[in-house]
């Protein structure tokens, strides 16, 4: 006869705020209390994150296909919506798979980054909030954004049109703390003007062979635009993606990430996960999706990491150390 599970070390190690989901990835089992602790901590957070001295806007970019950019955008944008950051997710791939995730409508049609980047409406006509939460916002991409790239080529400043949009003040009123931007799987003008906008990039690089490929191209990518239109952007953060503690090679990956990159690489590591995948299907985050799976926990941590890390934190962690413009009191937006 079976007797209830004791609490795990694991359990002991979520309650203590200590990081189950990177220590513990290679648990092929996963016993029910410790589910139920996961879905504590990422239902009901018990920290309030710092906001940001000033905005933080993240490009989320890698040119290779599949290796976790969308998914990474959108839960670690809940992660810290959750967390009592407000956060915006700009959808600039063509797929709009960012929209699908955050629940948000993106048919053809519907106003979104395209007119936007053509300079037809302002964000704040795009601006949509996501059913998961009130801190959560989004600018959908829609189907239109496919002809962008050849339509950009022959507008004035076309690598920096997104740049325009964003620091139109809007954000300002809006009481954003986070901007993500979702980039779709290539170097174009689309993920230039994402890299023109953002103060940081996030690479998502994901533990399987030939995860390094394509690297260095998107690194000098990133030089450039440092060099010719951006020079305070920086490669803030690696998150290690799509982790399969049964393989030798993801160690590997691992070990190769870190060692190249040191410290911009979060400890956190997400785990692979069925219950990530599924998310979607559902125009969820895993977050909302099943807060108890690994893969929830991890993009929670994941985004704690982010958020903690000093060198945007004013004086210290304490959770007031905003010296901008303070939260808009109107927190719904419409179109
Ligand atoms: P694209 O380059 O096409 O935009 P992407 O880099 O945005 O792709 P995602 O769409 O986030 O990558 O992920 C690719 C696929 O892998 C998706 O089907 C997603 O559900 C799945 N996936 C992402 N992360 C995980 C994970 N941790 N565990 C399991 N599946 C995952
Ligand atoms: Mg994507």
């Amino acid at each position: 006869m079976s007797c209830a599970p004791e609490v795990s070390p694991e359990a002991l190690d979520a309650l203590s705020g200590v990081s189950a989901s990177a220590d513990h990835s290679e648990a092929v089992w996963t016993p029910i209390a410790e589910e139920a602790e996961r879905a504590t901590r990422v239902k009901h957070p018990t920290n309030r994150l710092p906001r940001p001295f000033r905005r933080r806007v993240l490009a989320v970019a890698n040119q290779k296909g599949g290796v976790g950019k969308t998914t990474s955008t959108v839960n670690l944008a809940a992660g810290l919506a959750l967390q009592g950051l407000r956060t915006l997710v700009v959808d600039l791939d063509p797929q709009g798979n960012a929209s699908t995730a955050l629940g948000i409508e993106h048919r053809a049609g519907t106003p979104s980054v395209y007119e936007v980047l053509l300079g037809e409406i302002g964000i704040v006509d795009a601006v949509v909030v996501s059913p998961q939460s009130s801190n959560l916002l989004c600018i959908p991409a829609t189907i239109d954004l496919a002809g962008s790239e050849i339509e950009l080529v022959s507008m004035v400043a076309r690598e920096s049109r997104l740049s325009r949009a964003l620091s139109s003040g809007v954000l300002d009123e809006l009481g954003v703390d986070y901007v993500f931007i979702d980039c779709p799987p290539s170097l174009g003008l689309l993920t230039v003007n994402a890299l023109v906008a953002a103060r940081e990039v996030l690479i998502p690089i994901q533990c399987e062979y030939y995860a390094l490929e394509g690297l260095g191209q998107l690194l000098r990518n990133i030089e450039l635009v440092q060099a010719h239109l951006n020079p305070a952007l920086t490669v803030s953060t690696i998150l290690l993606t799509m982790y399969d503690g049964r393989t030798k090679l993801a160690d590997q990956v691992t070990a190769e990430v870190r060692q190249h990159f040191g410290d911009q690489v979060l400890r956190t590591v997400i785990p692979r996960s069925v219950k990530v995948s599924e998310a979607p299907g559902f125009g969820q985050t895993v977050l909302a999706y099943d807060p108890g799976s690994r893969g929830a926990l991890s993009y929670l941590d994941a985004a704690q990491e982010i958020a903690l890390n000093r060198g945007y934190v004013d004086g210290g962690h304490s959770g007031n150390g905003h010296s901008g413009e303070g939260h808009s009191g109107a927190r719904e937006v419409s179109r």
